[in-house]
């Protein structure tokens, strides 16, 4: 089955085409540099920018793929969570190209989006497995078994801020350009690991295992350059900062898939494109002999494909298609695929 996924959640525009868990091809655009100079994600700026994008992007992706939009069989859309207005963008052109085409309409849930992307560079998940979902707004450590049909287990989440909220919170702390994940993976390559002993936090025996809280670590990181005198090392703290985040993730996710008897790990979402989170987290899991499926970078950030990759596994799972009247739901939580279970 042809699907067509559509993503407009946050800053990126994204269309993508997959066809049987293989991905044909697929087109992003981004308002990111529109929003550089407030610092972070304008949400009436995002919706303008995706109005005006996305009929561009349909058209490049469906170039790209090879096909007619007319061979389009299923549209899958983002429904949340994510900004609002930005949501209500891609979901009414999810429906209108539902109503057009007489396809189905499937309303997807954005983090499960992150998860089943893998799937299109890397074939089918196994039965079961943990998922580390790393990205601009959430991060959590989960059990999936089939992604399509099953309900998804968390074992933890964050207390407060989300890993890639905290690289960007960090990175205008030291004068680095939004967005601040890509930025400080790029200043740490020069910087020392090891110069700053920033605080892992909830690693303590006594803490909650699975649960995570950057908030602390960003303060630490704040209080450190509020006392330092001087000119501000910004590769060391880059690069110390990255650290404390890659170690307390990968320590909890590989915890997470022993504990649990799990010999794969899904590492996924926009943070997980950071090579320090990547590098570390192969080497403990292969230490551990455990699998370690983690996307392309330029798929773990948001894009098309991803909610063309869930689309396609409810899809062939044979799961009922959304109502035409979907609500967007800009906070849910991840309990499945579709926002409407
Ligand atoms: P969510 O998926 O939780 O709704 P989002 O869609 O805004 O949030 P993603 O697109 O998954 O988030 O990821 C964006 C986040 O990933 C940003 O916080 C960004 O700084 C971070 N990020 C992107 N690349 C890197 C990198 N190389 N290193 C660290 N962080 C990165
Ligand atoms: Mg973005
Ligand atoms: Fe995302």
């Amino acid at each position: 089955m042809l699907v067509m996924g559509i993503e407009t959640s946050c800053d990126e525009t994204g269309v993508g085409l997959v066809r049987d868990g293989v991905l044909l091809g697929d087109a992003l655009a981004s308002s990111m540099d529109e929003h550089a100079r407030f610092g972070g994600v304008v949400p009436e700026i995002a919706a303008r920018a995706h109005l005006e994008a996305l009929p561009s992007m349909v058209r490049h992706a469906v170039d790209r793929a090879g096909v007619q939009l007319s061979d389009v069989e299923a549209v899958a859309v983002t429904a949340g969570p994510g900004l609002a207005s930005a949501v209500q963008v891609g979901l009414a052109a999810g429906k209108a190209f539902s109503l057009a085409l007489g396809i189905p309409l499937y309303g997807v849930h954005h983090l499960a989006g992150h998860a089943a992307v893998d799937v299109l560079e890397h074939g089918p998940l196994p039965d079961r497995c943990v998922a580390l979902i790393v990205s601009g707004g959430h991060t959590s450590l989960l059990v999936l078994r089939d992604l399509a049909r099953d309900p998804i287990v968390h074992l933890g989440d964050t207390y407060d801020d989300a890993a890639g909220e905290a690289f960007d919170k960090v990175a205008r702390l030291l004068g680095l350009p939004y967005p601040g994940g890509p930025a400080i993976d790029r200043v740490a390559r020069d910087g020392d690991p090891a110069a700053i002993a920033f605080p892992r936090p909830l690693t303590g025996a006594r803490d909650e295992p699975y649960a995570f809280s950057f908030s602390g670590l960003k303060t630490a990181v704040a209080r450190w350059v509020e006392r330092h005198p001087g000119p501000l090392p910004v590769a060391d703290v880059a690069a110390s900062f990255q650290e404390a985040v890659a170690d307390t993730l990968s320590r909890k996710a590989v915890a997470a898939c022993r504990a649990h008897g799990c010999g794969t790990l899904l590492l996924v979402g926009g943070v997980a494109a950071n090579s320090r989170v990547r590098a570390l987290t192969a080497q403990r899991c292969a230490a551990a002999g455990i699998a370690l499926r983690v996307p392309s970078p330029r798929l773990c950030t948001d894009n098309g494909a991803m909610i063309a990759a869930v689309g396609d596994l409810v899809a062939r799972a044979g799961l009922p298609p959304s109502p035409l009247d979907l609500a967007m739901q800009p906070t849910v939580t991840l309990t499945h695929a579709l926002t409407h279970a």
